[in-house]
């Protein structure tokens, strides 16, 4: 059975002393939630992710993660994080190829191929987003945006190293505006997805692989969302900063 995963990407908020207690009250709260397969993960920026990474001892349904790292194993990058590093923190996850990542950063797809390659050399399980823009969708080419983010993005994976990443559609037009995509147009996508994965590593791969939803997820609509066939869980922004919301979209599971 594969994994159920909610991932909290905190983004660039809160300072440290804001960020341990939020995750204090978080991991206190959604302890009894998650159970067997499924599994909480919190995205902090990196001057979190040690003392996190402390702080999820003892819960075995709870692990940290970044929300970037570097594509080279080291060296003179001034400001950069690498793989390596993250890792060493007690982080388990990096989300890769985050929509505002790609934008503001002018992250491509090539480039996030590089980085999922170092990501899964140094032991992290890359988070690797994908999601069209309003503009896409509207010129009806977001089958074919998914497609080329997959081809090359992460398909020059084999199918172990495949099989090692959490994917995340997250439609841009989705974050951070508070319109989700309706449980229909999200499990179209992701059984497209799904589809491709198929296709391209055989229906055993595909069928382990997690896929979660991102976009204004929130309390209300995640247990509708997170019941659909093709949703294993949601990459959440703005409800993973209050403890009593990310708590209730993890309950959503259940
Ligand atoms: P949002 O962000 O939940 O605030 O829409 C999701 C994301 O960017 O991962």
């Amino acid at each position: 059975m594969r994994k159920k995963i909610v991932a909290g990407n905190w983004k660039m908020n809160l300072d440290y002393s804001e960020g341990l207690a939020l995750f204090s009250e978080v991991t206190n709260m959604v302890k009894d939630e998650a159970t067997g397969n499924q599994q909480v993960v919190v995205c902090s920026p990196f001057i979190h992710l040690h003392s996190l990474a402390q702080l999820t001892k003892g819960y075995t349904h709870v692990a940290v993660g970044a929300q970037n790292a570097h594509q080279a194993e080291s060296g003179a990058y001034t400001g950069e994080v690498s793989a390596k590093q993250v890792k060493s923190t007690g982080a388990e996850y990096v989300i890769l190829g985050h929509s505002e990542r790609r934008q503001y950063f002018g992250e491509s797809n090539e480039l996030l191929a590089k980085k999922t390659d170092t990501a899964l050399a140094n032991g992290l399980k890359p988070i690797f987003c994908i999601g069209e823009t309003l503009q896409e969708r509207e010129a009806n080419q977001h089958f074919d945006i998914i497609k080329s983010q997959l081809m090359e993005g992460v398909f020059h994976l084999d199918a172990d190293k495949f099989g090692q990443i959490v994917l995340a559609y997250e439609p841009v037009w989705a974050i951070g505006t508070g319109v989700t995509a309706t449980s229909d147009q999200a499990q179209e996508i992701h059984a497209f997805i799904r589809a491709e994965l198929a296709a391209k590593y055989g229906q055993q791969v595909a069928d382990d692989i997690t896929i979660l939803y991102g976009g204004s997820c929130n309390p209300k609509n995640a247990a509708e969302l997170f019941a659909c066939a093709d949703i294993d869980g949601g990459l959440i922004g703005g409800a993973s900063l209050k403890s009593r919301d990310f708590t209730d979209i993890v309950k959503a599971f259940n």
